[in-house]
């Protein structure tokens, strides 16, 4: 082992799930794992998801025993599957410290026959942003998920999509609890491990991460994940109302935002997804949906509208379906393909901004919900399908 002592090692025990993957060589290097053994433990953790050090395969007695005393592996725990009458699933993971991650798993089916089957992974526990329509902004930030968590996500999915289903999970949504992008690093390293075909996940074309608009990451997204698609919430072309009912909208001008679009579409192709939450007297007049329209320009964009779904607490309704309908007009007008979500799982709380941790004194209730900012439970479809 090299006699300076690497930063991880200030603060131990390491664990593997949550270092990054370029920390992962430097931490390996500064063990004196030879290029084999960091492979071995890197299959063990990412593709065999073994719960502890012992569990790695393939390792001399002196590596196991080196990387016993600096690392460990902070797996999640059992789960707890609860389905909506209309045969959505919310996945309540429970983590190693004994915080909560939600995802949402949407079956679809179109004459019988099941045409999709999603899930939407939750990146954080909490968030920062405090969005008014969003159960999960109004539970504050936690922390983080690690890699190992978001990747464990996806496997538990796929094992529930097989069983319950018998079929494959054929797309991925980063729209649970929290911002993705606020966790960047684990959201794309998590992409990075899922290119390999022996990790959980569909392919990355299939793979959509969501964000209010943070725009240095999207143009980081463009040049890291080229192949991943993407959808941004806007809910308001005004800047002064998307700050209303989004403060983070202070610090993420929607010039900014639309630079970072069009720079996202140079460099991918790809179509994004401009996500809008339609509230009643909110957000859903005729001159909102025409100041979106102006926004949008001639940016080549699919626009999935999405329908709230009532909290109580945030005071905010539901719109019509007759301004719904004209809303949507003005934008089909415009050009833009429109797609009209409705959400799932409102039965057990996993429908569009009703996730949220929470707990009773005892800790036995599990409600979960999800953040918002893409629509959560709701599955776009991507901009290039509209
Ligand atoms: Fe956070 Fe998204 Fe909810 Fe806003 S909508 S508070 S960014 S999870």
């Amino acid at each position: 082992m090299s006699t300076r002592k690497h930063h991880l090692l200030q603060k131990l025990p390491v664990d593997l799930l949550d270092i990054s993957l370029t920390e992962w060589e430097e931490f390996f290097d500064h063990l004196g794992f030879h290029t084999d053994s960091r492979q071995k433990v890197y299959e063990a953790v990412f593709h065999r998801h073994v719960s502890g050090v012992d569990g790695i395969p393939g390792l001399s007695k002196e590596e196991r025993e080196s990387l016993a005393r600096v690392a460990v592996i902070h797996s999640p725990g059992r789960h707890e599957l609860s389905r909506s009458r209309d045969g959505s699933y919310r996945l309540t993971l429970v983590l190693h410290d004994g915080q909560l991650a939600e995802t949402v798993i949407i079956p679809e089916w179109t004459d019988g026959r099941l045409r999709k089957c999603s899930a939407s992974i939750s990146s954080q526990i909490g968030c920062f942003f405090g969005c008014s329509f969003c159960a999960t902004g109004r539970m504050g930030f936690h922390r983080n998920l690690s890699t190992g968590e978001l990747l464990e996500q996806v496997r538990r999915a796929e094992e529930v999509v097989r069983q319950e289903l018998n079929t494959d999970l054929t797309h991925l949504y980063f729209m649970g609890m929290g911002e993705p992008m606020h966790n960047y690093r684990a959201v794309s390293d998590a992409l990075t491990i899922m290119r390999d075909p022996e990790a959980p996940g569909p392919p990355p074309s299939r793979i959509t991460v969501s964000t209010v608009g943070l725009f240095r990451q999207i143009r980081m997204l463009a040049s890291d994940h080229p192949e991943v698609r993407l959808a941004v919430s806007i809910h308001s072309a005004d800047q002064q109302k998307r700050y209303e009912i989004m403060p983070v909208s202070s610090k993420l001008g929607l010039p900014e935002i639309r630079d970072a679009l069009v720079f996202h579409q140079r460099q991918t192709g790809s179509t994004p997804t401009i996500q809008y939450l339609v509230m009643e007297d909110v957000n859903d007049r005729p001159e909102d949906a025409r100041n979106l329209v102006a926004y949008l320009g001639n940016l080549r964009a699919g626009v999935t509208l999405i329908m709230y779904n009532d909290i109580p607490e945030a005071g905010l309704k539901r719109s019509e379906k007759e301004k719904i309908d004209a809303f949507q007009n003005i934008l089909k007008d415009a050009g833009f393909p429109v797609d009209i979500r409705w959400c799932h799982g409102e039965d057990i709380s996993a429908g569009c901004g009703q996730l949220k941790v929470c707990r009773s004194e005892e800790r036995v209730s599990v409600s979960m919900r999800h953040g918002l900012h893409s629509g959560c439970a709701v599955t776009p479809k991507p901009a290039d399908e509209q």
